[in-house]
Formats: structure tokens, sequence, C-alpha cells
């Protein structure tokens, strides 16, 4: 902690009387987790608000040569408290870090001194964080809280896949979306008894949610250009973060699709089986890990089952397959923002398809911009059918910029396309 700022706890009495904010990033797992924080005793309201206004007030309060996506979140917060929409008295922040080397864990000590100097220094900040940066005594993810996070994520990454690869095509505008807002109903209402979370039950859902979206009438014709979007954690995912980038590109025509959460967690859970190899990690550590990242493995395999009887529908890779992906691009001890995960993940789409790719980059990011640019070369190298176009994300660049450059890529595409016709 540095000097001067004071830590608020967040204490168990607040956990009755406070509502939680929580900046939106994956409008589908974060509407699942907010149903399992309610669930677990926590108010928590989920911000969403528009790229202007959140970099306009990030600005204000965090300087900017800072990675763009602390900018961009701790802008949201600080509208959110501007706001007078919610009693500063009885709210806390909750900041969501991926933690490690890079500057993601300094996230908290920003928003911090952002708090501290607009006069909010009294509002408690959560770290939500897999490495545990800093612990509060009224917040504390428990077994059964995660297991019920993990399997939301599965949920999640299943209705997103299949709402990308549904709703270019459907007849009825509207119908996947629906879809997925039915069954975000259907799984929290399940959770709320205990129910869903069973190999069964999990089995179950995901295959009725396969026949849903299998059942949506779609348009015959031409095929849609298949772009992948990969990327720093956040400007991947987040609308916020990207200037609506997936709906920008379903507006040119294209199927998007976007790798799920839970690679992320795998890819974190992954991380001290790396380690032992380097350094030597503690065997507690490296046990924890391994147990997790089978139980992960198996969960997704679930999904990757129920899309079986689907040929129509593409089915992520085995998360054993996508780490070896990243051989011979980067070594698997880079676990550095998103790491080895980056190119493995391009690889997993070219091999799916999507051999277009937006690679979302924030301005401020090192792991991301050092290696994500090298990275794209090698691949380039070692598979010619990949477009990649790797775009910045910072408070100045201009999104008219931005999407001319990915209309270019898009362009190539069509002119690879074409030049494959017979
Ligand atoms: S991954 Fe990049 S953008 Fe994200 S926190 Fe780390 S340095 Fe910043």
């Amino acid at each position: 902690m540095a000097e001067g700022l004071n830590r608020i706890e967040f204490t168990p009495k607040m956990r009755d009387e406070y509502t939680i904010l929580i900046p939106n990033m994956a409008p589908i797992h974060f509407e699942l987790m907010r149903s399992i924080f309610r669930l677990h005793g926590y108010k928590v309201e989920i911000l969403q608000e528009e790229t202007e206004s959140a970099v306009e007030a990030g600005l204000r309060y965090v300087h900017n040569d800072i990675c763009y996506p602390a900018i961009v979140v701790i802008g949201q917060f600080m509208r959110a408290l501007e706001s007078g929409k919610y009693d500063n008295e009885k709210t806390a922040l909750m900041l969501y870090q991926t933690g490690g080397g890079c500057r993601a864990s300094n996230y908290v000590h920003l928003l911090r001194k952002a708090l501290a100097k607009s006069g909010f220094e009294k509002v408690p900040v959560i770290s939500l964080c897999y490495g545990g940066i800093e612990k509060n005594s009224g917040f504390k993810i428990t077994m059964p809280m995660l297991r019920m996070a993990l399997t939301a994520w599965l949920y999640a990454d299943m209705l997103m896949l299949l709402k990308n690869q549904v709703m270019p095509y459907e007849a009825r505008p509207g119908e996947s979306q629906r879809l997925t807002d039915e069954w975000v109903y259907k799984i929290s209402g399940q959770f709320k008894n205990q129910k869903g979370l069973g190999k069964g039950n999990i089995r179950k859902n995901l295959a009725a949610i396969a026949a849903d979206f299998a059942s949506v009438r779609i348009i015959a014709g031409p095929s849609r250009i298949k772009v992948g979007i990969v990327g720093e954690l956040y400007v991947k995912y987040s609308a916020v973060g990207n200037n609506n980038l997936e709906s920008f590109l379903v507006r040119q025509g294209c199927e998007v699709m976007v790798p799920g959460l839970l690679g992320f967690a795998f890819y974190s859970l992954n991380i001290e089986q790396e380690n032992k190899r380097l350094y030597g990690t503690p065997l507690g550590k490296l046990l924890i890990s391994r147990f997790a990242v089978k139980y992960l493995s198996r969960l997704h395999q679930h999904l990757i089952d129920a899309l079986g009887p689907y040929p129509r529908f593409t089915a992520p890779a085995p998360f054993s397959q996508l780490k070896k992906n990243a051989e011979g691009i980067i070594g698997l001890g880079m676990c550095m923002g998103e790491g080895w995960l980056l190119p493995a993940e391009m690889v997993e789409l070219i091999e799916l398809g999507y051999c277009n790719i937006v690679c979302t980059q924030p301005f401020g990011c090192l792991p991301n911009h050092i290696c994500g640019k090298g990275e794209i070369r090698r691949l380039s190298e070692l598979m010619p059918g990949a477009n990649i176009v790797a775009i910045d994300y910072d408070p100045g660049a201009a999104r008219v910029n931005q999407e001319n450059r990915i209309r270019l890529m898009l362009a190539v595409a069509k002119e690879k396309a074409e030049s494959k016709r017979p």
C-alpha cells in the first residue's frame, strides 16, 4: 500500500448493507456471475457504460500512459459514484485483476488514488483476483461459489459460442438473443435451487442449449466472412473497451468467434505447472493446479460433446490441444498478460476456419504489444492462410481509424475468398 492511501476493508457488516459495483466485461458471463453473488449474499450491480463517457471520466483520474483497460474501468467507477444513483456511503467497488507481473496488479492502487482525489476515499475496493492480491473479511470466494462460477462460465461460453454462430443467419432477427436471455434466466433459477451443477444436469442443459440453437430458422445464402477476436482479456470481450467490435463485425457481414473465458481460466490455473518446470513451485501449489486443470478440462469436454450431434456448429478444441498450439511460437513459461494463450487461440481459430483475426491490443499493454506483435509475424510464417490485424485501443484512437483498418483486413479476406471460387 502506498503512503497516504488508506485501505478500507470490506467487512462482514458491509456485506449485508452495501451494493458492490462491477464493470461489465462479458455480458452473458457477468449476468450469471451477478446471480451467483446474489445467491451468496452479496448485492451486486453490473455497470454498463458508453466508451466515450467512461474514457473521459477515466482520464480525469488516471494518467493517459496507464494501460487502457485501467482507464476505462476506473472511469466507469467514477461515473457511477458521481452519478448520484448510488448511496456512496453504502457502495463498494469490485475490480477484477489478472494479477501476475503485468500492470493489472496495480489497478487497485490506481483506483484508490482516484477515489482519494475525488473525495470518495471511504468507498471500499474489493480485488477479485485468482492470485489473491488482497483479503477482505467480508468477502470470500468459497469452494461452492467457485464451482458455481466455473460452471456458469461453461454455460456462458456455450451460449456466447452458439449465439455468435447462429445470429448472423437467423431468419427472425433477435431470436438468438432471446434464447440466450432465456437460458441465462433458466440457469440462474437452477443455481438458486442448487441445480445445474452436477455432471448429469450440466450435460442435459448443454444438450438442450445446443438443440434450441439448432432449431432457430436460418436464411440460406452465401456464408459470411469468419472472423475471430483475440487479444488482451478486457478489450477482447468488453464492448465498452473495444468500441463495440462484435457488433461492428456483424454489420460488416461477418460471423464472429470469440474464444471462451474458460480458456483464460485454464491458462491461469496452468501457470503453476510451468512455474514448477522452470522455477520449482512448491508441491502443494502444483497439485492444486493439476487438479484444477483436470477439473476444468472435464467440464469443457461436456461442451464439446454437446456440440457433437450438430456438424454445422464449430466446437472449440480441448484445452490439452490449446496449450500445444503455442509450441514453436512462444515459450509456455510466458505467462505475463495473456502470455501463450494469445498465439494458442489464434492457431485454434485458424484451424477452425476463422483465418481472419482481429487482435485487440490496449495501449500501454506491455505483454500484449511486445509478444503479440512478434507472435503475429511468426504465426503468419507458420500458417500462410492467416489474415491478422492488430488493432490498438487507447484514449486517443479514433474509432473510424480502427474500423478502417479492420475494413482493410476484411477486404483481403474477401479477395482471398473470391480467388478460391471455381
Ligand atoms: S495485460 Fe496489458 S492491458 Fe492488461 S493489465 Fe496487463 S499490461 Fe495492462
